[in-house]
């Protein structure tokens, strides 16, 4: 937590392409701190001012398959590479203001955090991992409820991610079924509820290193089975989520 927290983030590494875009975006729309949405600098690489920079805990890296929280760059010992899930990446835990914010994007219809919460998903990937993807693929909602909501949140984080990494979004998986959703039930049940949930429709070549993007990982259910989904394919799946629920025994 510290390690992340101590160290400067910063968007240096990308081509200036990739800058430019998101240069007369923030001349447009300048950049709010997500938590107290206070004005931030045009440049801002961190979307959060400096005294909510200073309360945030960055998360990081953790273990897909034993859930344990990861330096950056170090692999762990239960030799998660045999599992669906190769790695997973988090900006913050699942509570507190951070909550808040996921909240407000996923329930309130604040869809524009998409954009600052996915750019800078994607920025932290490209310095804190040697994943090096070559698509980003988002876990899909069901049809119903993205038309309840009018959006899939997931799928806007996934493209915003995608375009800070410089790759192409990839819808590969879509969620025929009507399951009720995760958050209604018990852990027991929502481990249960997903199997089956997400059918394969991309037509990719074996060995492509995907992205798996989704705003909020609770038990972990959903995203891995959507990773075991691409994983039968061939493909090798690293996932990405906005905020980490610690599980608890
Ligand atoms: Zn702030
Ligand atoms: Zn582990």
């Amino acid at each position: 937590m510290t390690l992340l927290r101590e160290r400067q983030v910063k968007g240096g590494k990308r081509p200036p392409e990739r800058r430019r875009g998101e240069y007369f975006w923030r001349l447009l729309f300048p950049p709010r701190c997500l938590t107290c949405q206070k004005l931030l600098k045009i440049a801002a690489a961190v979307p959060l001012c400096e005294d909510c920079r200073a309360q945030f805990s960055f998360a990081g890296l953790f273990c897909p398959r034993c859930g344990q929280h990861l330096p950056p760059r170090i692999s762990c010992s239960c030799a998660p590479e045999a599992a669906p899930l190769q790695g997973l990446f988090a900006l913050s835990w699942y509570e507190g203001v951070w909550r808040q914010v996921l909240h407000r994007f996923k329930f309130r219809g604040e869809r524009a955090l998409a954009r600052p919460l996915g750019r800078w998903l994607g920025t932290l990937i490209e310095e804190e991992t040697a994943w090096g993807p070559e698509l980003v693929v988002p876990v899909p909602l069901h049809r119903r409820r993205e038309k309840e909501r009018g959006y899939n949140q997931a799928h806007l984080l996934a493209r915003f991610t995608a375009e800070a990494l410089g790759l192409p979004l990839r819808p590969l998986l879509v969620r025929p079924g009507e399951a009720p959703p995760q958050s209604s039930l018990s852990y027991r049940h929502r481990l249960t509820n997903v199997r089956g949930a997400f059918l394969y429709r991309g037509g990719l070549q074996r060995g492509n290193r995907v992205l798996l993007v989704d705003d909020i990982y609770s038990t972990g259910a959903t995203m891995q089975e959507a990773a075991a989904v691409l994983h039968r394919r061939g493909l090798l799946v690293f996932g990405a989520v906005a905020a980490y629920t610690p599980r608890f025994p």
